[in-house]
């Protein structure tokens, strides 16, 4: 009798389900095992997740459950870790951490694609993706929660903010969504008060000349203006550059605001395919025209992770769901034809068409080599996917969903799914606010890089910098401890990178942890109330000196790449406690002091080990345009000897230092002729 084999499946998506139900189909229980492994327990059917981001259908019938839809297939919901190609092994994280392998005779490598959201900087913080259902419900939850916001905001600044949508990628999912949530905002507005219809403001940016690249050129035109006309801002030929709290920048100094970020761009390679050891085209794992992948005679890959060649028009598979389905049933019948001894195919499908939602009972359609476009393709789009939904069941619910749209009004009720909040970061570019004065007191920043400023007044003529804080500092404190909202707000003057913590958390630590506790209230009393306040006099003659009184330039300064040995001759034969550390063009690099070289020997560092090194990374600097008192407010909170001055923040080139001793010095002089003068005007 002969031995059943063990064939192996990574990803239940389009490819590794159809793969999975055509080599049932057609092997024999007593002929092959079949074990499909999931990240999770159910399908994502991801072209109708923006449905459920617009309220247009309930979040169930997109997770088709996978036990239900393969009879006969041992579903697994575990992670592959990695693959052993040379032993046939699969590695899973399998039950309470445990990992296992296991033997395969195939494998079929169907783990689509990752979402890669670190192409842009702040895009990981404050955009949402849209890949999983996860994905979905809260990108839904978050639209629902700006225009709650908006019904209740007091001023109009805000709540055109609270309006504003920002959607990244003109592709099939990025128009999809911001035209599902164009709809869902202006079809329900009428439900709200404060929600006037020129204040919503959907924008979709695209980095090329048309959206949709892969329709007809007609049929992305018909597209743009079908959405421009429904209220949608297309922006096109420009790349986002970063993304803050506030909405998009670009490379040239324009940003876009928005309180909703969505992006739609940016795959990267699944972990288990990167670790992978195997001919790779962007990413995507390169296969034989039959679908074996390049050099082996057992793995088989198919879907967004497979870079395939389709021998019916000889060009390269698109990433589409389409294709996933196609590949994964043509690679269970070469895997059936190699088992019963037979030759394989090569891959070949001629394409059915294209079909997008654009909005507004709109979509566009290429099928079976018509252009169709309005609302006949958006009836055509919705027919082929209700049919396309694996079992009967959804199928059902998406269609009394449908149903349900043409009667009532899109739900607008979305339960809170309150996670327990977490430890997260964020991102500002220069002159981003990290909150604003008045602001309500949610959240406890540390800074991970980059400077801010605490103002009060912001934006006034009265605007007054409080302080200045750099690398290690944390700010939000005060108002968190009070319970009470922003007395000042926070600035951000270089790009900037910090970690938040929820109140929540932050309340949790500082009651545990006593050090912290007693270091935050030490904070408190050295923030609280203004330093000037009880200085009066100081304020006064330091508000009318201009910073270069107090500069002093660098004769002696050192080279990242200078060794451990020349800093402690240059700091011990001149004399000096500190250095500033600049490179060729003058730009500084960090600083060197007495404490680094002592550090540095505690670390071990020999003779020759480079200053940058042992160095402080990041310091604290002001700029020749800071006025004295915030320097001196900066030298006090930071309990500094010494602080270098830069001539702005985006080149840092060194224009010299200020010591703590000559501005005190200073004030004593000045305090002093100020009293003898006083003296002599009451003698007289
Ligand atoms: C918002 C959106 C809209 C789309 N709209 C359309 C459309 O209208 N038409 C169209 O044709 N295509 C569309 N697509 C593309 C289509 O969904 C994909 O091409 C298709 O899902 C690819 O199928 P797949 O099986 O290769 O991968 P996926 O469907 O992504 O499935 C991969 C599975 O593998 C699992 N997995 C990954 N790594 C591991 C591991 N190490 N261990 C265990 N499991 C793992 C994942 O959890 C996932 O379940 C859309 C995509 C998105 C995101």
């Amino acid at each position: 009798m002969a031995v059943r084999k063990k064939i192996k499946i990574i990803g239940g998506g389009f490819a590794g389900v159809k793969c999975a139900l055509t080599l049932r189909k057609k092997l024999k229980r007593d002929e092959a095992d079949i074990i499909l492994y999931n990240s999770e327990n159910y399908m994502v059917f991801q072209p109708l997740l923006a449905e459920v981001v617009g309220a247009s259908i309930s979040p169930e019938p997109v997770a088709v459950p996978l036990r239900q839809m393969l009879p006969g297939v041992y579903c697994r919901t575990e992670d592959i870790l990695s693959i052993d190609v040379d032993n046939n092994l699969v590695e899973y994280l399998g039950n309470q951490g445990k990992r296992g392998q296991m033997h395969f005779d195939h494998l079929v490598i169907a783990c689509g694609s990752s979402v890669n959201l670190g192409m842009i900087p702040g895009m990981a913080d404050h955009a949402y993706p849209l890949k999983t259902v996860g994905d979905a419900v809260a990108l839904r939850y978050h639209v629902m929660q700006q225009m709650e916001n908006a019904e209740i905001a007091e001023d109009v600044y805000n709540r055109r903010w609270y309006l504003s949508f920002v959607v990244v990628g003109g592709g099939f999912s990025g128009v999809e969504v911001a035209g599902e949530i164009n709809d869902l905002v202006r079809d329900t507005r009428k439900f709200f008060r404060n929600i006037p219809k020129e204040e919503i403001k959907v924008t979709l940016v695209h980095s090329r000349d048309q959206l949709l690249p892969e329709v007809s050129s007609k049929l992305r035109d018909f597209t743009r203006v079908k959405m421009e006309q429904a209220g949608i801002n297309v922006v096109l030929n420009r790349r986002v550059s970063h993304v803050t709290p506030q909405g998009v920048g670009f490379d040239d100094g324009i940003t876009i605001d928005g309180a909703t970020i969505v992006c739609t761009v940016g795959n990267a390679t699944a972990p288990v395919i990167q670790k992978l050891d195997a001919p790779k085209e962007r990413g995507r794992l390169l296969t034989e025209p039959d679908m074996k992948v390049k050099g082996h005679t057992n793995v088989w890959a198919v879907g967004d992770c497979a870079y395939i060649n389709n021998s019916y028009n000889d060009e390269p598979c698109p990433p589409t769901g389409q294709f996933a389905e196609r590949q994964g049933r043509q690679a269970a019948m070469n895997i059936v034809r190699e088992i019963k001894g037979k030759e394989t195919k090569p891959f070949y499908f001629r394409p059915l068409g294209q079909l997008c939602a654009i909005g507004g009972h709109n979509a566009v359609a290429e099928f079976l080599g018509l252009h169709i476009s309005g609302f006949l393709a958006w009836f055509l789009w919705r027919s082929v996917y209700l049919f396309k939904l694996p079992t009967f069941s959804h199928r059902l619910k998406v269609g009394f969903d449908w149903a349900w749209e043409i009667f009532y009004s899109r739900d607008l009720a979305h339960p809170k799914a309150d996670l327990t909040e977490r430890v997260g970061k964020s991102h500002f570019q220069p002159g981003d606010y990290v909150f604003k004065e008045g602001d309500p007191s949610n959240n406890f920043y540390v800074i991970e890089s980059g400077e801010v400023e605490v103002v009060r007044g912001a934006g006034t003529d009265d605007e007054k910098v409080l302080a200045i804080l750099g690398e290690g500092d944390f700010f939000g404190e005060m108002a968190l401890i009070d319970n009470r909202y922003r007395s000042s707000a926070v600035r951000a003057r270089t790009e900037l990178e910090v970690t938040v913590m929820g109140k929540k958390v932050f309340e949790q630590i500082s009651g545990a942890l006593r050090p912290f506790k007693d270091f935050l209230a030490d904070a408190v009393k050295r923030r609280s109330g203004s330093m000037w306040q009880k200085l009066p006099g100081v304020f006064d003659i330091l508000n009318e000196q201009p910073l270069s009184t107090f500069v002093k330039p660098v004769l002696i300064s050192l080279d990242p790449n200078d060794t451990f040995e020349t800093a402690v001759k240059t700091l011990s034969e001149e004399e000096l406690d500190f250095c500033c550390v600049v490179n060729s063009s003058n730009k500084i690099e960090g600083i060197l002091t007495r404490t680094d070289i002592f550090r540095a020997v505690e670390a071990g560092s020999t003779p020759h080990t480079k200053v940058s090194e042992f160095m402080t990374t990041s310091p604290i600097v002001v700029t020749e345009n800071d006025s004295c008192t915030i320097v001196a407010a900066t030298i006090r909170d930071h309990n500094l000897k010494w602080i270098p001055v830069v001539d702005n923040l985006n080149n840092l080139y060194v224009k010299g230092y200020i010591r703590r001793d000559k501005m005190i010095n200073f004030v004593l002089d000045k305090l002093h002729d100020h009293n003898e003068a006083s003296v002599q005007a009451q003698g007289s």
